[in-house]
């Protein structure tokens, strides 16, 4: 549970959770715990990291905040909740996707001003070419938005980065970093209320952010939820959004062919690995299309063989794109992240992470199931 601060060639580390010892300088990079909106012993971090993120919002006025490729509820929530805040403070504020993502996730407040890479690049552009600073939100390495990683590089604007991912890559200035956090909107909440900005949070931030930390967690359900978790959601309800308006405008959106997708790949498609507590999916381009498929139908399927008595990892496999796209979910210790990372050139959370294959569909399964005994040994 950490953030560090990077300045910029000048690496200042400073264990903040120590206060008898008082301020340790170290060499290697180390995490702080973030400021916790609630008491606890972490408290020591608000003095320390907020006028520095305060200081550098107050002095600009155009700010770009980019999330990653495929956008989720967290991205787009999070996005959009810090969007709305910076709108408060009378800054001019651009947020920025890679690609198109699910429908069920553009009812958002803000959302008509979202701009995406692939259709708006000159527009994209334009905004970072004018940025005075950079938010990256959930996600932890340039390689995640594609192209558009080169165009944050060449801009000169400090990068704040916040997100709950494992292993940072090192380019940002700023990290707001906890992958304790449930979702990459817990933090954003936790950066408005440190910054001083509790009151400003509306109907509009909190039904942005209420949707991160709803979909981040499958509805309050992983491992990730802890009494913080409830805590914010009780601070976001004051402000009186209804969260089961906003359960249903992401859930019960099914087409009827996503509904018989779903059904196909349960009944048709699970394989559950042989002596081992592994059950994977794997859907061809072919099935994909015969359901007519669209962004998003696949989300959460991933999960369902939990539902299994003694399953404790799954995968799902998406042919397309030239390739396949792999998302990994486990139990427990099993770590998917290091999974995801040594060998199908992914990554994410200990236990949710994606990744992809420049392979065929059926070579990328008899990889998963050669490797299926090391993940859960
Ligand atoms: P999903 O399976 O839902 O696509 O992703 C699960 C988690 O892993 C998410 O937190 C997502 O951000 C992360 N993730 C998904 N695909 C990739 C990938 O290709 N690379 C990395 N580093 N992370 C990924
Ligand atoms: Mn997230």
């Amino acid at each position: 549970m950490f953030v560090f601060i990077n300045s910029r060639g000048k690496y200042t580390y400073i264990i903040l959770n120590s206060p008898k010892k008082g301020p340790k300088i170290l060499k290697k990079p180390v995490y702080f715990v973030p400021w916790h909106p609630y008491p606890n012993k972490t408290a020591s971090m608000r003095k320390d990291s907020f006028p520095k993120f305060k200081g550098l919002i107050k002095k600009c006025s155009n700010i770009v905040i980019v999330t990653h490729w495929s956008p989720d509820g967290d991205a787009i929530g999070s996005s959009l909740g810090l969007y709305h805040y910076l709108k408060a403070l009378k800054k001019t504020v651009t947020v920025v996707v890679p690609n198109e993502y699910p429908e069920f996730l553009q009812w958002m407040p803000g959302n008509k001003h979202i701009l995406n890479f692939e259709k708006d690049a000159a527009k994209v552009n334009k905004s970072i070419a004018k940025a005075d600073v950079i938010f990256t939100l959930d996600f932890n390495t340039l390689k995640r938005i594609e192209k558009l990683g080169a165009e944050i590089e060449k801009s000169k604007a400090p990068k704040i980065l916040i997100d709950h991912h494992q292993q940072p890559d090192n380019y940002p200035t700023y990290y707001f970093h906890d992958v304790n956090a449930c979702s990459t909107c817990e933090l954003i909440f936790d950066f408005i209320v440190g910054l001083g900005g509790k009151k400003l949070i509306d109907k509009k931030i909190a039904s942005c952010l209420y949707v991160g930390l709803m979909t981040d967690t499958g509805s309050f359900r992983y491992s990730s939820v802890n009494s913080k978790t409830h805590m914010i959601i009780s601070e976001l309800l004051k402000t009186g959004i209804i969260p089961s308006d906003i359960h249903s405008a992401i859930y019960d959106t099914y087409s009827e062919e996503r509904m018989k997708l779903l059904g196909y790949a349960l009944s048709e498609k699970m394989t559950i690995i042989k002596g081992l507590p592994v059950a994977y999916i794997a859907l061809t381009e072919a099935e994909l299309k015969k359901f007519d498929y669209k962004k998003g139908d696949t989300e959460g399927l991933v999960n369902y063989p939990f539902a299994i008595k003694g399953i404790k990892a799954c995968a799902l496999f998406n042919e397309g794109e030239g390739g396949v796209k792999l998302s990994f979910r486990s139990k427990g210790k099993i770590d998917v992240n290091k999974f995801a990372r040594a060998h199908f050139n992914g990554g994410g959370h200990i236990n949710a992470a994606g990744g992809k294959a420049h392979d065929s569909l059926e070579n990328t399964v008899k990889k998963f199931i050669s490797l299926a005994e090391e993940l859960v040994k």
